[in-house]
């Protein structure tokens, strides 16, 4: 499919974020012209591109998929990754998304022309003009592999855990991960039996729990299928108790060392060596990064084929990793699960507002949007999981399924008021971060002692949606005019000669 030189409202990506938009703005609207470019070949965003092994949600399924398709068919409370993909592009298919969906176009720039109020857009297709550009890139879409000196130097095979190398066999080797996150977590207890040895780098501990997985048997999937209130009530549960978490997380983190108590008896039920158990104990909140669900991540270290070296990397030999104290592990795979790269998100490089500067430029390295999701000086501009809209409790879907909402509803105000462009006033969104920033005051994401990448270049956490997720249900639930700038359609046509009359809403 091609790229038309206009088109009304262009969505980038085609993840869950970019299909929760589409889907929510052709359901109100389904006259709407929106069109979705994606750079890979195919929709399914971070469930596309992560396929290393043991690849699954830490989030029960039945909470991460999207509350308007619901699938009876989860062979699991946590899915794997093979079904979320299947899933989403099941939920195009159900919706008919296809024909909008422009694959292998990627976008180049975007740069706001106030003359004609619209986004002058360039792809790998070739050039775009759009009223409304909804950017669904992911926050954790780039992979960050580390500058290591030396890493070029190294014989031997280096990946990053989002990009696996499938036709790399790890059958006999020596292998070294880098990094014990979400991601290590999973893959690492899927390739130790095939390793001949493994070394597991690890700069901070991280706190485990079990991961509370079952299969979900015929039986009860047909209940699903044929009573879809049974399913949306699991899904209901599902929500309320994990916003229980956030009494505890953001509001009482006094009762944080309960959780300790309940993650230390775990380590020490799986790890029988004393030096390694202390290794793996963490000297922070738990909470503080991202708590980790696993069944076997802890027991894979304690066996005697595992090697954990408590420091990060300081160099790559020719066929090695060097550690903290200098000594070079001899290894013929690397493998980097050092996660990505959220606040800086590299769409903030390419787009470019009103006064000519990119988002990056006007960020500074602290990422800050009104509600998450539009910028001063960024008109017709809506960001999905943008800044402050990431959890450590719940479902991500359930926030881009509301900043969908917003969208919606900013488009039907636009509408409503013969609107050419809304953009945000400088400080409604000054006071919607600072309300952000004290209500993050003192919660486990910023006073749990410890360093994560919730936090940007500057320290400041611009991450972290600070409390329940309901509240910003309900924040988003309606666009707020009074807090825009509305620039109103006085032209008679599209001639870029005329200046629009700004008004205030
Ligand atoms: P991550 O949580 O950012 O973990 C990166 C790991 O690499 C950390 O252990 C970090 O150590 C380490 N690291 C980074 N730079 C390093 C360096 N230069 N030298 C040595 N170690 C280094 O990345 P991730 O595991 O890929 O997970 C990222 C996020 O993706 C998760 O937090 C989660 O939100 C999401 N995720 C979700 C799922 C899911 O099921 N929904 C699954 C996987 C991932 P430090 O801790 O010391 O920084």
């Amino acid at each position: 499919m091609s790229l038309e030189q206009r088109v009304d409202i262009l969505v980038v990506g085609a993840g869950f974020a970019g299909l929760a938009a589409v889907a929510k703005i052709l359901a109100a609207d389904p006259a709407a012209d929106v069109t979705v470019i994606e750079r890979a070949s195919d929709v399914g965003g971070t469930w596309r591109d992560n396929t290393y092994p043991g690849c699954a949600c830490d989030v029960p399924t039945s909470l991460y998929s999207f509350s308007f398709a619901p699938s009876p068919e989860w062979s699991h409370t946590f899915a794997r990754q093979p079904e979320l993909f299947a899933y989403l592009k099941s939920v195009v298919e159900r919706l008919g998304l296809q024909r909008r969906i422009i694959t292998d176009c990627e976008l180049r720039s975007a740069t706001w022309d106030s003359s004609i109020s619209r986004w002058s857009v360039q792809t790998s297709k070739g050039a775009t003009s759009a009223r409304v550009l909804v950017a669904a890139t992911g926050a954790l879409s780039t992979p960050k592999i580390p500058d290591v000196p030396g890493i070029d130097a190294f014989s031997g095979t280096v990946f990053h855990s989002a990009t696996w190398n499938h036709e790399h066999d790890l059958t006999g080797e020596r292998v070294a991960v880098i990094g014990t996150g979400a991601s290590a977590v999973q893959f690492v207890p899927e390739i130790v039996d095939r390793a001949q040895r493994l070394t597991v780098f690890q700069r901070t501990p991280a706190w485990v729990i079990p991961r509370l997985d079952r299969t979900i048997g015929r039986l009860e999937r047909t209940l699903y299928k044929r009573i879809p209130a049974a399913h949306r009530a699991v899904r209901g549960i599902i929500y309320g108790y994990r916003e229980a978490y956030v009494t505890v997380l953001a509001d009482n983190p006094w009762m944080l060392p309960a959780v300790k108590v309940f993650a230390k008896a775990n380590l020490k039920r799986q790890v029988k060596n004393p030096a390694t158990r202390a290794a793996l104990t963490p000297d922070y909140a738990p909470g503080c990064k991202r708590l980790l669900l696993s069944n076997d991540w802890l027991r894979t270290l304690d066996r005697p084929d595992v090697d954990l070296v408590t420091s990060g990397l300081t160099s790559v030999t020719e066929n090695g990793v060097v550690d903290a104290s200098g000594r070079n592990h001899e290894v013929d795979t690397i493998i980097f699960a050092t996660g990505f790269t959220p606040t800086e998100p590299p769409v903030s490089h390419l787009l470019r507002g009103s006064d000519g500067r990119t988002l990056a430029e006007r960020w500074g390295g602290s990422p800050q949007a009104h509600l998450g999701t539009t910028v001063a000086g960024f008109p017709n501009l809506f960001l999905m999981y943008g800044p402050n809209t990431n959890l450590g409790h719940s479902s991500i879907v359930y926030m881009l399924e509301s900043q969908a909402n917003y969208v919606v509803s900013a488009l039907a105000e636009m509408k409503a008021r013969s609107a050419v462009a809304v953009e945000v006033d400088e400080s409604a969104q000054r006071q919607h971060n600072s309300w952000v920033d004290s209500a993050l005051d003192g919660t486990v994401w910023n006073a749990g002692g410890c360093s994560s990448w919730y936090l940007d270049a500057n320290g400041r956490n611009s991450t972290m949606w600070p409390t329940y997720t309901f509240r910003f249900r309900n924040k988003t639930r309606e666009f707020d005019v009074s807090n825009y700038r509305i620039v109103p359609d006085t032209l008679e046509s599209d001639s870029p000669e005329s200046d629009h009359e700004v008004v205030s809403a």
